[in-house]
């Protein structure tokens, strides 16, 4: 879909007449191609005095390909800004991150990246520490709000014990494949069992089976594209009428059409059947189909109410309770090291006027995925949500103009996203390397103002 203000306003003329008029300008995105690197220009890397990340961080970045490290006589622009503040322990001791950030953060590059690390502050060593730690949330946040040009903050909060799962995020928070995820706060803990780091980076999902439902368009057709650029055999599910579609995709990216309405009866035995049989099992299952139907509550019908949750929320506890059954072999058609990535929205988390149903299903996704996610662990399952804000597909295209135009404004990239950048948080998600990262909710919106 065309933003075409963003156009406009990349133009000469157009940018000109912004600037004049102090309206936004939306930076184009730097989005991830293949083979290239996760970092285009010199990073930095510091910490607090005692940081337990600062050494094994300045390793990781210097071996990530495309960086090079940045020193304060360096004259190129900062592609990045690490800290670790892990070793602030205390309210005095946040002074760090001005004496860090200050010098440096005008000269980042367009759409450049900060990250600052720091501990869960429930894992923190007194109350001091863990105000001191939870004070990196507001920092971080409104550090994404106060950048401009494309640039994200990111906090990630690593679990003592967890320093050697870090990888797999921090490469995502540095590239440009979070390019629309910014004031965000990740979770990494201990990785489940069997989470190792993949043994090429470019193809994680190598030798991996996924289904996607709601492939055949819109953000379910990017995730499938994207799961198989990372190696994934992919099963694309989509309800019968959207066969011609379905099929096109499957075969362009060597996978399977499945025509399934997820809401049928018996569908999750068809599914666990189609898994079980073609393909042996699966190792990634993305719930991604869904459907707005919306009217205040006052004027909604229970027809439209019941057709929302049963797509969005029965249907996705039923496939995915399916899933986890053990069948006759006593394994379960979800492999051991299965990565379930399930599609909320801001709307669940912020609620919005129209969508009660909408938001009920997506807020019950997030339940979801906070209680399986411990419950699965032991057989190396993690369970995560993504959130999409406003994304550029036929669902947001339906919008009335004023809606939409507030929807692609509110936010402080000042455009919409694109369902490459839900897909690429959900390739990040379903990496074996993600083993740390459970029970969490991702927030694709590029720092919405809605339920920040
Ligand atoms: P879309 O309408 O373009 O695509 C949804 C797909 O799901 C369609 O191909 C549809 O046929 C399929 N589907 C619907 N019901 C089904 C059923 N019963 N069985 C099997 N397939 C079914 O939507 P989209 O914009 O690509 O959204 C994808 C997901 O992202 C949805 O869950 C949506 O709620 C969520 N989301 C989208 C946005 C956005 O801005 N577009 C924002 C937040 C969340």
């Amino acid at each position: 879909m065309v933003d075409r203000y963003q156009k406009l306003t990349a133009s000469g003329p157009g940018a000109l007449l912004a600037r004049r008029l102090g309206l936004p300008r939306p930076e184009i995105l730097e989005r991830h191609r293949p083979g290239r690197p996760v970092l285009s220009g010199p990073v930095v890397v510091d910490g607090a005095g005692g940081g337990r990340l600062t050494g094994p961080l300045r390793e990781l970045v210097a071996a990530l390909p495309g960086a090079s490290g940045g020193s304060s006589g360096s004259q190129d622009a900062p592609a990045a800004l690490v800290f670790d503040a892990t070793g602030i322990d205390g309210s005095g001791g946040l002074r760090a991150l001005h004496d860090f950030f200050h010098p440096r953060i005008r000269s980042l590059a367009p759409c450049g990246r900060v990250v600052v690390l720091g501990t869960p502050p429930e894992a923190a060593g007194g109350v001091r520490q863990a105000a001191a730690q939870r004070a990196l949330e507001g920092f971080v946040r409104s550090v994404g709000k106060e950048l401009r040009r494309g640039a994200t903050a990111h906090l990630l909060l690593v679990a003592p014990g967890a320093e050697d799962a870090v990888e797999s995020t921090l490469r995502f928070a540095l590239s440009a494949r979070s390019a629309y995820v910014s004031g965000q706060v990740l979770r990494i803990g201990e990785p489940v069992a069997g989470g190792a780091a993949p043994a090429d980076w470019e193809r994680p999902l190598d030798g991996r089976t996924a289904v996607v439902t709601g492939a055949a368009r819109g953000i379910g057709a990017v995730v499938a594209r994207t799961l198989a650029r990372d190696g994934a055999t992919v099963v694309c599910l989509d309800v019968p009428g959207q066969g011609g579609e379905l099929r096109e995709l499957a075969g362009r990216i060597g996978g399977d059409a499945l025509e399934l309405d997820i809401t049928a009866d018996g569908a999750a035995d068809d599914l666990a059947e189609h898994l079980g049989e073609s393909r042996g099992g699966v190792d990634v299952v993305v719930h991604n189909a869904g459907i707005t139907r919306d009217k205040t509550l006052g004027r909604m019908d229970a027809a439209k109410w019941d057709s929302v949750i049963a797509v969005n929320l029965t249907a996705v506890e039923h496939l995915t309770e399916r899933l986890l059954e053990p069948r006759e072999s006593g394994e379960p058609v979800l492999r051991e090291g299965g990565r379930i990535v399930c599609t909320s929205s801001i709307s669940g988390i912020a609620g919005n006027v129209g969508q009660t149903n909408y938001a009920a299903s997506k807020a019950g996704l997030i339940g979801l995925v906070q209680a399986l996610a411990p419950a699965v662990a032991g057989r190396g399952v993690t369970v995560n949500a993504v959130a999409p804000g406003f994304i550029e597909t036929r669902m947001t295209a339906a919008v009335p103009l004023f809606v939409r135009e507030a929807g692609r404004r509110m936010n402080s990239m000042k455009q919409g996203g694109q369902p490459v950048d839900v897909a690429e948080a959900v390739a990040y998600l379903a990496s074996p390397g993600s083993g740390g990262v459970s029970g969490q909710v991702l927030r694709v919106c590029g720092q919405s103002l809605l339920g920040a």
